[in-house]
């Protein structure tokens, strides 16, 4: 068997297991594969194993493979820094944003949706650790940009992202993934359910799926080690 369908087979079990372990409903956690630094044939691979999202970081790599991957099906995602002259082609080409981390892309991108398409779901990205050197926005910022959220009716927020500083131990990687669901359990409404956790990556699965995690972002362990470092 081809080396990225198995590891995408490894993953998939992984994830139901841990799903299993810790009373999670079927279907509630989606596989997000990272396809930052692969070519347009491994990102193939994986569809052709079953894989229909991918997460792509840096724009203009990804703008290439969205352009020769074309009429597949891909859900791609844009999860990467944003720079502010960069949100047109973000706009214009992902179906998600999970990395928004101040208002003013929140108005950039909104106003250069194109109509044609349905509105742009995001995530807001909380440093939920504080961690004053990383992006996000600052967990008590957070409820007055939901609140704000009726301005952009180009964009449907979905909830939060967070990629908290690597730690060792399933317990001390739980922490933080437990205070963003809690922050959302907050500010969720029935209007707005923020349904969306988007945390978890290959080290730290296990601890965002114990913590509700809906969506995992997992580069390496599907398509192994990156050739040059984020
Ligand atoms: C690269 C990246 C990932 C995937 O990381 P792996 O360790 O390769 O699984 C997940 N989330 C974000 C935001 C990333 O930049």
């Amino acid at each position: 068997m081809p080396l990225i369908k198995k590891r995408l087979e490894n993953v998939n079990i992984q994830i139901q297991q841990a799903m299993q372990h810790h009373h999670r409903t079927a279907g509630s956690v989606k596989l997000l594969a990272v396809s930052k630094t692969r070519t347009s044939d491994e990102i193939q691979q994986a569809l052709s194993a079953g894989q229909r999202c991918f997460g792509e970081s840096y724009i203009q790599e990804a703008l290439t493979k969205i352009a020769e991957l074309q009429g597949l099906g891909i859900e791609w995602h844009f999860i990467g820094r944003i720079q502010g002259n960069k949100t047109r082609s973000i706009a214009e080409n992902f179906d998600w944003v999970h990395s928004i981390d101040n208002s003013k892309q929140l108005r950039r991108l909104n106003d250069q949706r194109p109509v044609d398409l349905p509105p742009l779901n995001i995530c807001l990205q909380v440093k939920i650790d504080n961690e004053e050197s990383k992006a996000g926005f600052a967990p008590i910022e957070v409820e007055a940009i939901v609140g704000d959220m009726a301005n952009y009716p180009r964009l449907a927020l979905q909830g939060f992202m967070t990629l908290p500083a690597p730690a060792e131990e399933l317990n001390a990687q739980r922490q933080p993934f437990r205070a963003l669901r809690l922050l959302r359990d907050q500010l969720a409404t029935p209007e707005k359910p923020l349904k969306t956790l988007s945390m978890g990556m290959s080290d730290d699965l296990e601890a965002a799926i114990a913590e509700g995690t809906t969506i995992v972002r997992i580069g390496t362990a599907i398509f192994g080690p990156r050739n040059y470092p984020t």
